[in-house]
């Protein structure tokens, strides 16, 4: 198993250096909301990372891949598995900033979002344009359409 030091105050200064003002991070104090999902697991992040933009996404992994710290991904930490928990400590990267529906094209039925988009909101998105969003995770209210994605979260076996 590969191992990972702990993230130094250099390093964490280094990585809130590489972020714009679209993005911040959490250090300490609020760390504990970020802990947790709807599994029984706990991990303690040693930082986090509100991402207001991918450019800042981008960075970060190549921050992550030069000084060798782990990044775990976090949407609505709905998961029920403990996917999005920093088992491996490191940098949880929050990308519920990343909230905007930027564009329906309703002809060829494709939605550009962020990936913090609330799933509900891209149903209710689909449907204010006359379209129909099928997938049904009755977790969609808490959920993002990254999750989704990332877990292959889809409703109900009918
Ligand atoms: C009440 C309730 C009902 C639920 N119902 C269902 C259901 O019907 N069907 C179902 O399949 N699941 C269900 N779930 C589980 C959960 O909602 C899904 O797994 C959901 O997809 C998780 O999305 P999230 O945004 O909360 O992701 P998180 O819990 O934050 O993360 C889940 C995983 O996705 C990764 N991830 C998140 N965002 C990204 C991203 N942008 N890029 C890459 N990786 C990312 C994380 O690293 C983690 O591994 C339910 C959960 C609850 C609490």
């Amino acid at each position: 198993m590969v191992s990972y030091s702990p993230l130094t105050a250099e390093l964490k200064a280094i990585i809130a250096d590489g972020l714009s003002p679209d993005s911040s991070i959490v250090d300490r104090g609020n760390l504990v909301e970020y802990s947790s999902d709807a599994s029984t697991l706990s991990y303690l992040p040693e930082l986090v990372v509100l991402a207001g933009n991918t450019d800042d996404i981008k960075s970060l992994i190549e921050l992550a891949n030069r000084y060798n710290f782990p990044v775990t991904p976090r949407g609505g930490g709905s998961g029920l598995a403990g996917g999005c928990l920093p088992s491996r400590g490191g940098v949880v990267l929050s990308t519920m900033g990343l909230d905007r529906i930027e564009r329906i094209d309703t002809g060829n039925f494709i939605m550009k979002v962020g990936a913090g988009v609330i799933s509900l909101k891209v149903r209710e998105a689909a449907e204010a344009a006359g379209l129909f969003y099928p997938p049904d995770p009755a977790g969609m209210d808490q959920s993002t359409i990254g999750g989704n994605g990332a877990t292959d979260a889809g409703g109900h076996p009918a």
